[in-house]
């Protein structure tokens, strides 16, 4: 595995990039923008998805500091917990997953937890209260851990501090690159969209948007919490990363928009799974009802009040994830 250096930082290269920004003429007609989209789902295979960006930086610190275990957290179908899981084993380093769920394990592993265990995670199920404390409860696994002599390395959710966030100011030099060769003459971007679950990602895209000069604005559709939480989250990741990177500029414009969050984490609306599928039919890009879903379907809500929006130049971030998708058959059955 190479690897490189970004500002002064190590970054492990584990994404399969440049990742390709397409549009689809049927798509942008039904949502009436031109709309581009980063197909940031394709950064690898099992280990796709935003999280691999960020885990460039996060496991390139895990082995400078000399760890053997790494250990994170998320809900029961977690893409991050999954990217983790499987970018460790590539890398020789054991996981250990502390993840929510309402049911406990039941049944037979799907999706992203299928990927998890395959790829060797130890996995510790919690439930929906205790993950309140998941902080306290992944430092007590990692003193565990170092009771057994191990060295674990300790990511909170999402991947979503300073270091991990430094994944998406590297994406959005890539984005830069890709505008200069490819969409050349066409001028930076009016949006970015992308989902938001823990703000890692609107935090990055909104310092490499502003450093790169792609988009004047970052539009992060939250999918929990709201958006008082996540404009408190992000400030707070962005000043840590600016504090590891003092080259970066102050961030563009970053709004939170929970309109598209639906009835909760991971329960998208019977309007929000039919758009996904009517996605799919008119472009082939398919979306998640977790995160990229209900995004997309913000995205679409917000052109339709907001007629200034019709014509604008939107660069939409598909941070992933094919997996989710396949878990969440039961709910797209009468869809379909
Ligand atoms: C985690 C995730 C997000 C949200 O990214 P954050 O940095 O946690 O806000 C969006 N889409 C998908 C598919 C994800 O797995």
């Amino acid at each position: 595995m190479s690897g490189e250096r970004t500002a002064n930082r190590p970054r492990l290269r584990l994404v399969h990039g440049p990742t390709p920004i397409v549009g689809h003429a049927r798509l942008r007609e039904r949502i009436g923008v031109d709309l581009w989209i980063k197909r940031d789902d394709m950064t690898g295979s099992a280990a796709s998805g935003n999280k691999l960006r960020k885990l460039e930086l996060l496991l390139a610190d895990a082995r400078a500091q000399q760890a053997d275990t790494v250990v994170t957290c998320g809900a029961l179908q977690s893409n991050h917990a999954r990217a983790t899981a499987v970018a460790c084993a590539s890398l020789g380093l054991h996981s250990e997953l502390v993840l929510w769920s309402d049911e406990g394990l039941e049944g037979a592993p799907s999706g992203n937890l299928l990927l998890s265990r395959m790829a060797g995670a130890r996995v510790h199920v919690i439930t929906r209260d205790e993950y309140r404390d998941r902080h306290a409860i992944m430092q007590e696994l990692a003193a565990e851990i170092e009771r057994r002599g191990g060295r674990p390395y300790v990511i909170p959710e999402g991947g979503s501090n300073g270091l991990g966030a430094l994944g998406y100011v590297q994406a959005m030099r890539e984005v830069s690159e890709q505008m200069r060769l490819h969409l050349a003459g066409q001028g930076k971007f009016d949006l970015v969209a992308v989902a938001c679950g823990s703000g890692g990602t609107a935090a990055g895209l909104a310092l490499g948007a502003a450093a790169f000069d792609v988009a004047t604005e970052v539009r992060a559709f939250a999918v929990c919490n709201d958006t008082a939480y996540f404009e408190r989250e992000i400030a707070a990741i962005m000043a840590q990363a600016r504090e590891l990177d003092s080259s970066l500029p102050a961030p563009v414009r970053v709004t939170v928009d929970d309109s598209a969050k639906g009835p909760s984490y991971g329960v998208a609306t019977p309007q929000q799974l039919r758009f996904m599928v009517e996605v799919a039919r008119l472009s082939g890009v398919v979306l998640d009802p977790v995160y990229t879903g209900k995004a997309m379907c913000g995205l679409a809500d917000v052109v339709r009040k907001d007629g200034a929006w019709i014509g604008k130049r939107v660069l939409f971030v598909h941070t992933g994830s094919v997996a989710a998708a396949l878990a969440h058959g039961d709910d797209f059955k009468a869809y379909v």
